[in-house]
């Protein structure tokens, strides 16, 4: 095989069981699964088979490439694209049977133009000021037109909260769902109505409405403050390529950013940037090699970077590093603290260089 020392494991079994734990959680409310971005880095066809194999009938997309690359494996799921379609591209929506978000009677109106039902979910901005209708009369009457629109199927209506405060969080809900409750006494009712992320699920179990969209929570990700019966799902692993024994005082990686203070070996793992591993874990970042922690030596370089092994003299070339994961208790949030970032974040920036191994027991 073709496998590379350096690879992520990813098992299955763990985004089926946290699916099993938020459906136990969500209820009645409809789990919009969300596998955008390679399924946070986790393999989006990979991913987006083992959902539907779970009875998940709703995938969302940030993109129209992502959602079209799921609909030429999946051709009976519903996939709701939740970011913008430039209007040139609207075609590929209607022709592939995608679920557009919409904002505008004008897209509106060219989806409407290919004369073939076209399903949308018109999105509110509540407050975050990214995307969407903002609350006010003129919308409304937006909402109206969009809603008589022939072929057009308004499926759902959505927002998404800041997670600033809960004064703030509950101050968008609540513009949200009065005007949701403004449209439903006009008669203007939807199938979904969603405003819930993975963290607004957990911490804010009133605002579920009939629809949740969930990303982090089905990979394993939560909030420090939340306890969910979740795990990750993704181990990235390496192994030691070479070993350099050199005595103290001697300079390793670029710069010479980092000297050894006494005799020790020095390994090189085959990993780097480019492979999506935050280059300023060069400072303060680890690793696991047998179970326990070896530091980074100097600075990352693009495909690879060194550890020094002071503390594990007996390590040889060839022995398993694992970057993170459960399985060596470096959970990926420890990681981004480290590098200073979010948890998607180091999932997602995991390049397309790392073979991902699948497992499922
Ligand atoms: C990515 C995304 C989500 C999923 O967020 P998680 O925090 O990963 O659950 C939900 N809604 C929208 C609009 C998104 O872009």
């Amino acid at each position: 095989m073709l496998l590379r020392d350096t690879h992520a494991c990813i098992d299955l079994q763990a985004i089926a069981h946290n699916l099993e734990t938020s459906r136990s959680i969500a209820g009645d409310a409809t789990i919009i699964a969300v596998i955008k971005a390679n399924a946070y880095g986790h393999g989006i066809m990979q991913v987006a088979h083992l959902l539907a194999e779970c009875g998940v009938n709703m995938l969302a997309v940030a993109t129209l490439s992502e959602a079209l690359q799921v609909r030429e494996q999946l051709p009976n799921i519903d996939i709701l694209i939740m970011g913008h379609t430039p209007n040139r591209l609207l075609s590929y929506i209607v022709s592939n049977n995608i679920t557009q978000t919409v904002f505008s009677v004008e897209q509106a109106k060219i989806l409407a133009s290919y004369q073939k039902t076209c399903r949308v979910h018109i999105k509110i901005d509540s407050g975050f000021h990214r995307l969407g209708l903002p609350i006010n009369a003129q919308s409304v009457d937006s909402i109206k037109a969009i809603k008589s629109l022939d072929y057009i199927d308004v499926e759902g209506v959505f927002s998404h909260l800041a997670l600033t405060n809960s004064q703030d969080d509950n101050l968008q809900y609540t513009r949200f769902k009065s005007l949701v409750d403004q449209l439903a006494k006009m008669g203007i009712n939807f199938k979904y109505q969603h405003i819930c992320d993975s963290i607004a699920f957990t911490r804010y179990p009133a605002f579920r409405l009939n629809a949740v969209r969930l990303g982090a929570l089905l990979y394993g990700m939560q909030a420090k403050d939340q306890m969910l019966n979740v795990r990750e799902a993704i181990t990235l692993k390496s192994a030691i390529s070479h070993i350099s024994k050199l005595p103290a005082g001697s300079g390793v990686s670029y710069d010479y950013a980092y000297r050894t203070t006494c005799d020790t070996r020095i390994a090189t793992i085959p990993i780097g940037y480019a492979d999506g591993y935050p280059r300023n874990l060069s400072q303060g970042g680890y690793v696991m090699l047998n179970g326990r922690r070896a530091n980074i030596a100097g600075i990352i370089n693009m495909d690879q970077m060194m550890i020094d092994l002071q503390s594990h003299p007996h390590a040889q070339v060839g022995d398993e590093v694992i970057l993170y994961g459960a399985v060596a208790n470096l959970p990926i949030a420890d990681i981004a603290k480290l590098a200073q970032t979010n948890k998607n974040e180091i999932l997602t920036r995991l390049s397309m260089r790392i073979p991902r191994v699948y497992q499922y027991d």
